[in-house]
């Protein structure tokens, strides 16, 4: 059976450049509409006029049954929400994932935010302190993709990373009861390019297999799944929303990432990753 190569042509990887920025501009455009009284699919409408703005298109409403631009996961939703009349509360954690397909080539990325709750500072804290383990998991991933050997090197660094900042605070709720994070093991990151799902997978933990070989060409979606109780989820009525078993919080942060002859560059950030890479001494070197 023929296979195509997981690695990119330094122009392939050039062509990833604006579908990551158009991704980084829709999520842009939601987050500050993500506060109390907003619905979800408001959410989802702003991302779509900014991705149709762009001449671009969703490659979320390209996927088979899915018609939506975001998927939008609040509280112990993981991954996989469906935007709908959701009305957004204070104190919420919300996970907003977006791509963008333009001219053929795909984006994807996600971001976890806060909702501010003054009368629930416990619980914001918490709540703060699980995106951001998650999301300095996602760096720490990342930076390890700019001197990864293997693609095991990059789950290494995501399980290391979040074992390394376990929880600080007490529980402030019975539904997060654990010492630790949990890592989801059924969802993983993975190649992206033409298709916005594409060989290989990327594990956010060790595994025992090395894994395919990290060296220029390969362009992966880096996406920790993180929740404040156990990672054992289950898939809700609606045959799209993942959520915790034990009810407790998740938070998902993606980035869709380019290794090249020079180094690495997030391609949905528009610096490229530097300020998220700095306090690994990672510098993003452009595609040139
Ligand atoms: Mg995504
Ligand atoms: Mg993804």
């Amino acid at each position: 059976m023929f296979r195509r190569s997981i690695y990119k042509s330094s122009a392939q990887m050039q062509a990833m450049i604006e579908p990551g920025l158009i991704t980084a501009a829709a999520l842009d455009s939601v987050r500050p509409l993500i506060r109390p009284g907003v619905t979800t699919l408001e959410l989802d409408t702003e991302a779509n006029r900014t991705i149709r703005g762009r001449g671009a298109e969703s490659n979320f409403q390209l996927v088979r049954g899915y018609s939506h631009t975001i998927c939008v996961s609040v509280n112990e939703e993981v991954v996989h929400g469906i935007p709908s009349e959701r009305v957004l509360q204070a104190g919420d954690i919300v996970s907003v994932d977006c791509g963008a397909q333009f001219q053929g080539w795909n984006g994807d990325s996600a971001i976890t935010v806060v909702v501010a709750d003054p009368s629930r500072a416990e619980v914001v804290e918490r709540r703060e302190e699980l995106s951001r383990v998650t999301e300095g998991s996602m760096w720490a991933g990342i930076a390890a993709m700019a001197s990864a050997r293997h693609l095991g090197d990059i789950g290494a660094a995501i399980q290391g990373h979040i074992e390394d900042n376990p929880p600080l605070a007490e529980p402030v709720e019975a539904s997060a009861s654990r010492s630790e994070w949990g890592i989801l093991r059924e969802y993983v990151g993975h190649g992206i390019g033409r298709k916005m799902h594409e060989a290989p997978s990327v594990f956010n933990y060790r595994t025992p297999d090395p894994g395919a070989e990290v060296k220029p060409g390969l362009v992966l979606a880096i996406e920790p799944m993180v929740t404040a109780g156990s990672e054992e989820t289950y898939v809700e009525d609606d045959d799209w929303t993942v959520s915790t078993v034990d009810g407790s919080d998740g938070s998902h942060w993606e980035h869709s990432v380019a290794r090249h002859a020079d180094g690495i560059w997030v391609l949905t950030a528009p610096d490229g990753g530097a300020a998220g890479l700095a306090p690994f001494g990672i510098e993003p070197v452009p595609l040139a």
